[in-house]
């Protein structure tokens, strides 16, 4: 029998545990206020039996997340994490500084296997999903490091969100928990790739987060040469399950456009983007795409970001220039991690 990620069980789900476990409910709160500190294996908590904990440790285990890395921008107040897990996987998250409070973009994966041409994330596959607990300490441990309230969340660094869908969606209940962090459901967006199966899915959880959709190409032939996925959902079955999924949730989408030069910049995608957007309301973030090492892709230059943006707009289509953070370390999806394994990264090495 597999082991269970103690760490992502609710004080609820834990009492109920013990009960058919034949402990009394109390030893339960006991336990779960470890879990929510720092506890890292059950011999630490004192306070419980050693046969209790000889028990647990049979049925559960807890997942450690520790920094490995930390790198703080010089230009802005970025800062990303490499982090370690408990068999030995490296996740990165980023924790970003805007006018309104702090944002920490979270890995949902280890690996990703969509395989988009573009992302250093997806390039060897998926490792594995990551749990619930694995994402909420990305969160917390930002907080903890920066000694801040995290007041926003951004499901857009390594892995698809919605290939992992029950961590996910366990992993928004508990930090939106008051109990917890209590980081509002209107205070977190997760982008895919256009994994239409669980855009339905999460309609049918009618939460008010912000969905992101990664399109970035308006013609299914570019579409499907950039990103797997559109071999499998094109982009008309795509934009049906965003206009249900308004239908639904009466939420504005975004839509998330990494500019690649000569690519998807040019006079023709623009107003097909606007055909295949009409009707649905919706915000465009255009960003210059990361050039990585193991494809030419190229970031349109900022005229053609500018030229590109004002003519979305004319055509109706809200559109804005997405600000880059944190470039001068690596802040994007898979780079660090990728970095760090090719480098052949000690674990001690680099620490900050
Ligand atoms: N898997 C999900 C979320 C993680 S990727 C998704 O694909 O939406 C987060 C965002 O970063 C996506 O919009 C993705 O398309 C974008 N992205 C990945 N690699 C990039 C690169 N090299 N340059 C710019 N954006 C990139
Ligand atoms: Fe996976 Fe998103 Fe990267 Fe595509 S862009 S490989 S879906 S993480």
């Amino acid at each position: 029998m597999d082991k269970k990620d103690i760490r992502s069980l609710s004080l609820l789900e834990l009492e109920s545990d013990f009960e058919a476990l034949g402990e009394k409910k109390f030893r339960a709160k006991q336990v779960y206020k470890w879990l929510r500190g720092s506890a890292e294996s059950f011999e630490e908590m004192s306070d419980i039996s050693k046969a209790l904990r000889e028990k647990l440790s049979e049925i559960y285990f807890i997942p450690t997340v520790k920094i490995i890395k930390r790198l703080e921008s010089r230009l802005d107040e970025t800062v990303k994490y490499l982090y370690e897990l408990h068999d030995g996987e490296r996740i990165e998250s980023v924790l970003m500084k805007y006018n309104h409070g702090y944002t920490v973009c979270i890995s949902t994966q280890v690996g990703c296997r969509m395989g988009c041409s573009f992302c250093a994330s997806g390039l060897e596959g998926l490792f594995r999903n990551l749990y619930p607990s694995e994402m909420l300490a990305q969160v917390e441990m930002a907080a903890k490091d920066n000694v801040i309230r995290v007041s926003n969340i951004v499901l857009m660094g390594m892995g698809e969100p919605l290939d992992n869908f029950d961590n996910v969606k366990k992993f928004l209940e508990m930090v939106s928990d008051p109990i917890g962090l209590g980081i509002g459901y209107r205070h977190i967006s997760l982008s895919t790739s256009g994994v239409v199966t669980g855009i339905y899915e999460l309609a049918k959880l009618n939460l008010p987060i912000t969905l992101s959709i990664s399109l970035h190409a308006p013609f299914d032939e570019l579409r499907s040469e950039m990103m797997k996925v559109n071999r499998r959902w094109n982009i008309e079955e795509l934009i049906k399950a965003c206009r249900d999924y308004q239908k639904i949730t009466g939420r504005r989408i975004s839509f998330e456009y990494a500019m690649i030069k000569g690519k998807n910049d040019t006079e023709a995608c623009a107003v097909r983007l606007a055909q295949i957007l009409k009707g649905v309301m919706c915000h465009i973030n255009l960003i210059p795409v990361n050039p990585v090492k193991e494809n030419d892709y190229e970031k349109s230059d900022r005229n053609a970001l500018m030229k590109f943006a004002k003519r979305l707009n004319e055509l109706g289509l809200n559109t804005t220039v997405r600000r880059t953070l944190g470039g001068d370390i690596d802040a994007s999806c898979g780079q660090l991690r990728r970095k760090f394994e090719s480098e052949g990264g000690d674990k001690n090495e680099g620490l900050q």
